[in-house]
């Protein structure tokens, strides 16, 4: 193991990395710090967010420039304008003995005119999103024409979020000659496609394997029925009190729906996804920042930028439509040295990508049972031990410890211990005394088959299919928005070429029969009938002719029509935690 000396950096570079405290290079650094100073050529580095990648290269380009001159000598693209403020951040912590240095960020959201200011001042390092850097180049704002370093950082999150057309035109503004260093996390075809026509000859190093997720996190699964995955997540937070966490949704709207909850609840919960401003985004992300919010609940795009270190949990709500994904989420978790668990909640439906995940992070998974009410007791209680163990003593209390003992007088310690515990956990215990076991057997159990054959649900037929493009999962989302359900409310979502069936439970029949009479979806008729087989797809009931696209002129209340999301989101008024009145609050941290 090396130490930062032994890379070769400078000592206005050394100075800043005491610092910082650290006290010796990551992995990613040893390899891409020696190459980066030693040689002008190119590099493609698979690395994880986390692993101390912006200093690999971020100290040799604050080696190699010129701090003397005002030219613009390097450029490094990055996804979000959360992960360019952070690299912008470090990169002055990390120049903060080279005199003269500028580094200057630049990114949309904020005034284009003053960043365009900043940049003439003279930045010698310029960090930027794709979108916000080519606005600026077609305006002439800036000049990268004689930058001699260009770093793509998170590229396969660029090129996943569209930037592709943006990077390519930046890169065409500046010099043939230049070195281009390219860090992803994870490596498909179109990351591959970019070092293949944009860079020469690049030298590869790779930290863990490809796509592999570091191996200081823990990944864990819990087979739970789908309808019981809030009531899980819940007893997952509940069994590990000081969880500080990104919790993840598939949907903006789950996202949203799972905060609502989760605060609801009592829990210091926060929603982060593209609905809100940009301001209400910042605010989440300060206070989950200073752990005033212990579960973040977001979207993986939102999620992009989430730059905090000590995250204990990341929770897999839903598992993501791409697979490769889930590396992403995991890396939110077991950054900077530490250890983290990444936890999925999977139904029986689901459970089979868990195989498929573990090919891909070359990692096994745990299977897990969601913790049962008396161990959520004991863990809280425990945890409330060691809390009031490490107090330490406010003695503006003495002046009241005379009248406190006269109250006890007659009380012996263990009494009074057991007293002023149940404060606490007589709230837990009755919460959960009655708390059912919520695990599900991958071979049997409840599950959705068992809510489907217990005559409480009704199948439909719907005339839509693979053909249209869907499959279970984004069907499910299209009824559940249109028809503005809970993430479990529509089940048994099964998608054959040119229809398919679902299930809801009887009660919402109506509304559903109700809601597709004359519905129109980009222009076509979507036919919604009661089928006759209520769990494995086939027969309709009747046999008229129901061609797919068919207007249904015979059912009442044909006038109403209505268009995609026309309709607000149902805010849910449910309380979530079953019939008791109390729900257990977190305390704040
Ligand atoms: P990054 O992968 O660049 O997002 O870095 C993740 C975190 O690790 C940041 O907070 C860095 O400040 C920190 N970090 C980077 N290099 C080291 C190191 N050698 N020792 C300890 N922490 C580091």
């Amino acid at each position: 193991m090396s130490t930062f000396q032994d890379l070769g950096l400078n000592n206005d570079l050394l100075q800043a990395i005491t610092d910082l405290g650290f006290t010796k290079p990551s992995e990613v650094q040893e390899k891409a710090i020696p190459i980066l100073l030693g040689s002008e050529g190119d590099l493609v580095a698979l690395a994880q967010t986390g692993t101390g990648k912006t200093a690999a290269f971020g100290f040799p380009m604050l080696e190699k420039i010129d701090v003397n001159s005002k030219t613009t000598q390097g450029l490094i693209l990055s996804p979000t304008r959360e992960l360019c403020l952070q690299i912008t951040n470090e990169m002055k912590l990390y120049g903060k003995y080279c005199k003269g240095l500028n580094v200057v960020a630049v990114y949309g959201g904020s005034s284009i005119s003053e960043q365009a200011r900043d940049v003439k001042r003279g930045a010698q390092i310029i960090v930027a999103t794709p979108g916000r850097m080519k606005d600026m180049i077609s305006r002439r704002m800036v000049d990268i024409s004689k930058i001699q370093y260009s770093v793509l950082d998170e590229a396969d999150e660029m090129l996943n979020m569209g930037f592709k057309e943006d990077i390519t035109n930046i890169l065409s503004h500046t010099p043939d000659d230049k070195s281009t260093w390219l860090f992803s996390a994870t490596m498909p075809r179109e990351v591959s496609a970019i070092a293949k026509n944009f860079m020469h000859d690049p030298q590869e190093i790779t930290v863990g394997n490809k796509n592999e997720s570091t191996s200081n996190v823990s990944h864990e699964y819990y087979l739970v029925n789908a309808r019981d995955r809030y009531q899980s997540l819940k007893r997952l937070a509940d069994a590990n009190p000081d969880i500080f966490s990104v919790i993840f949704c598939r949907t903006k709207r789950d996202t949203q729906k799972v905060a609502e909850k989760l605060i609801e609840d009592g829990y210091n919960a926060g929603a982060l996804h593209g609905d809100l401003s940009q301001n209400q985004r910042d605010l989440v992300m300060n206070a989950f920042r200073k752990n005033q919010i212990q579960m973040l609940v977001a979207t993986d795009v939102a999620a992009r930028g989430i730059d905090v270190d000590d995250v204990t949990h990341v929770i897999n709500y839903q598992l993501p439509d791409e697979i490769e994904t889930y590396t992403h989420r995991s890396g939110r978790t077991g950054r900077a040295g530490k250890t983290g668990v990444s936890m999925v909640i999977v139904s029986k439906s689901e459970v089979r990508k868990i195989k498929s995940i573990e090919r891909i992070i070359k990692r096994k998974f745990e299977k897990k049972d969601i913790p049962d009410g008396m161990e959520i007791c004991e863990v809280q209680l425990m945890s409330l031990a060691n809390k009031i163990n490490n107090t330490e003593i406010n003695h503006e209390i003495d002046k009241y410890l005379s009248s406190i003992n006269e109250l006890f007088e007659d009380t012996s310690k263990d009494e009074l211990i057991k007293k002023f515990f149940s404060v606490e956990f007589t709230r837990f215990y009755d919460y959960y005394k009655k708390a059912k076991n919520l695990n599900v057997s991958a071979d049997g159990g409840r599950d959705d088959s068992e809510r489907v054959s217990n005559s409480k649900s009704t199948r439909y037929f719907i005339n839509v299919g693979s053909k249209d493009g869907y499959d279970w999962m984004t069907l499910k989302d299209f009824l559940k928005d249109q028809l503005q359900l809970g993430q479990d409310d529509v089940f048994k979502v099964e998608v054959k070429d040119s229809f398919s069936f679902f299930n809801t439970e009887n009660e919402l029949k109506e509304k559903v029969i109700d809601f597709f009479t004359d519905f129109k979806n980009n222009g076509r008729f979507v036919n919604v009938e009661v089928s006759e087989n209520r769990g494995g797809g086939g027969k309709r009931r009747g046999d008229r002719n129901r061609g797919s696209g068919r207007r249904r002129d015979d059912r009442k209340g044909g006038g109403k029509r209505r268009s995609e999301g026309a309709s607000k989101p149902r805010r849910s008024n449910s309380n979530s935690g079953g019939s008791n009145a109390f729900k257990p609050r977190r305390s704040r941290r």
